[in-house]
């Protein structure tokens, strides 16, 4: 077999068919067969400085040693590699934007090398054959420690901290633990058994998982700091941004999250229905925001069987490929076709919403909307509205995927009057310690608002900061919360 990247372009595994699934909420990615990742796998260069891993991956993943496992067939050994930098493969090879591939070397000629959908074929084998099985920590040290939310980053401080041995206590106010992996991130792109799969093997590793509690209102600071030797804080970006315009108190008009939330419960069975006025069945619907929050909610919104769905976006749309801007290995800021978009919806880009119209009962009926252009003022684009570019959108449901604005109030943070940065995050030091000594962030609660793969990699850093503190015996550190 010649191993030339040129013999074997870039193979993607593609979607099942929009008719099909359409019609259900299961995983709408296929799988590349194992001959075909092999090959994959082949393309790549092993390169002297490789960027995707060094640059890009917030795990620092040992890609090309991984993949010059999986040619070899080596796939235990690859897993192995793997999960020596990553906890929880199975979430990132569904749903990273793959940074890594981004900064691949042999993009700068050719096609990236299909690193998630590598990484997808390792880690499914891994469960597959019974490789991925219940580590549970030979020795147990003497303390406990708490992290406050179970998004991927407190799962990944969880994780971490239990491998090393402590006793480890998960707090989550939703009835199950995931945080946006199970809440956020609709089925079609992470199924939910993927996330309970990695739960339950936590829960059998050791970790306990207190949900239905509200750190801050149903447990006090004083409970954990006599339970706790240091807590870590992964609470996430609660708080979405708002539209005010004229009109946005009509009813029908909902944050994204929680409509997408609406959905996932459902399909984890915790609701006997999503409520009728987060259902878009029958509706005409539009987003107001062109992100990746906006696109899942276009997938589940012609899932649940609307009448029209429309994807509004301020800005104007990304080149179809690299600008001079926007150089190799930085990440590719290019238009892309999500497999929502590839089911439905008509999207328009550089326009915006003026005012929402409604009728005598309240609910919403139309958004009122202007093209912007783009103008360079000083060395900063501004929209102005554009001359007689007006028009009206009719639509019963109006979701607001606007990105976010940190986490917002928290009633454990506010009572500890912990610092905040600029932008609203928890301020935390190098060493992932809140302004009070004890208490430390991690995750999309002290960076903003970001990605599951970022997430991972704060997570897993916060704990291994708390733990060099116990085991260099620098316990003065935690002075004032002990
Ligand atoms: C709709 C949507 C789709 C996304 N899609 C992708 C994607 O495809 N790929 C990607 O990489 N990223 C995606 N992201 C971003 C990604 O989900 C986040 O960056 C990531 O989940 C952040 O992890 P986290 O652990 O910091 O916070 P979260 O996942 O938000 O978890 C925080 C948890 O803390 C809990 N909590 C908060 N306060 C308390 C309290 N006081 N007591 C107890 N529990 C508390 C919350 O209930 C929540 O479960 C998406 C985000 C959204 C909103």
């Amino acid at each position: 077999m010649n191993y030339d990247s040129r013999n074997y372009p870039r193979k993607e595994p593609g979607y099942r068919d929009i008719k099909e699934r359409l019609s259900d909420y299961d995983e709408v990615e296929k799988s590349l067969s194992e001959e075909e990742i092999k090959t994959q796998a082949s393309r790549c260069l092993d390169c002297g400085t490789p960027f995707c891993h060094g640059y890009a991956c917030p795990l620092g993943n040992l890609i090309p040693e991984t993949n010059q496992l999986v040619k070899e067939g080596l796939y235990k050994d690859a897993l192995e590699l793997l999960t020596s930098t990553h906890q929880f493969p199975e979430f990132t090879a569904r749903i990273c934007p793959a940074l890594c591939e981004g900064s691949c070397v042999l993009s700068i000629n050719e096609e990236a090398v299909t690193i998630r959908q590598i990484e997808k074929m390792i880690v499914e084998k891994g469960y597959e054959q019974g490789w991925i099985k219940p580590r549970i920590p030979l020795k147990r040290h003497k303390e406990h420690l708490a992290v406050i939310g179970s998004g991927p980053a407190g799962l990944a401080a969880a994780d971490c901290l239990n491998q090393k041995g402590y006793n480890v206590t998960v707090y989550e106010k939703n009835a199950h633990p995931g945080g946006l992996l199970l809440y956020g991130i609709p089925n079609f792109k992470l199924d939910k058994k993927i996330v309970r799969r990695r739960i339950n093997l936590m829960k059998e590793e050791g970790i306990t998982f207190e949900c239905d509690v509200k750190v801050g209102v149903d447990i006090s600071f004083n409970y954990l700091k006599k339970r706790f030797t240091a807590v870590i804080l992964a609470g996430g970006t609660q708080q979405p941004r708002d539209l005010d315009i004229p009109g946005r108190s009509l009813k029908g008009i909902y944050f994204a999250t929680e409509y997408l939330k609406a959905q996932n419960r459902e399909i984890i069975n915790e609701t006997g229905g999503v409520p009728e006025e987060l259902n878009a069945s029958g509706k005409n619907v539009t987003i107001i925001g062109g992100g990746d929050t906006g696109s899942d909610c276009i997938g589940t919104a012609l899932r649940q069987g609307a009448k029209k769905v429309y994807q509004l976006e301020i800005m104007p749309r990304f080149p179809l490929c690299r600008s001079d801007h926007n150089p190799w290995p930085e990440w590719p800021r290019i238009d892309r076709i999500s497999s929502s978009h590839q089911e439905g919806g008509f999207r328009y880009w550089s326009v915006r919403t003026t005012s929402f119209e409604g009728n005598k009962k309240g609910e919403v009926k139309k958004l009122h909307c202007i093209e912007v252009d783009w103008i360079n003022e000083k060395g900063k684009y501004i929209p102005v509205d554009s001359k007689n570019s007006s028009f009206i959108i009719e639509a019963e449901l109006v979701l607001l995927a606007m990105g976010f604005l940190g986490p917002g109030p928290d009633p454990f943070a506010d009572m500890l009057r912990l610092e905040r940065a600029i932008n609203g995050s928890i301020k935390i030091d190098e060493k992932h310690m809140t302004s009070v000594p004890g208490i430390f962030s991690a995750g999309d609660m002290a960076r903003g608002q970001s990605l599951v793969v970022r997430a991972i990699a704060d997570g897993k850093a916060a704990a291994e900061d708390i733990d060099n503190i116990i085991t260099s015996g620098s316990m003065a550190l935690l002075k004032g919360y002990r």
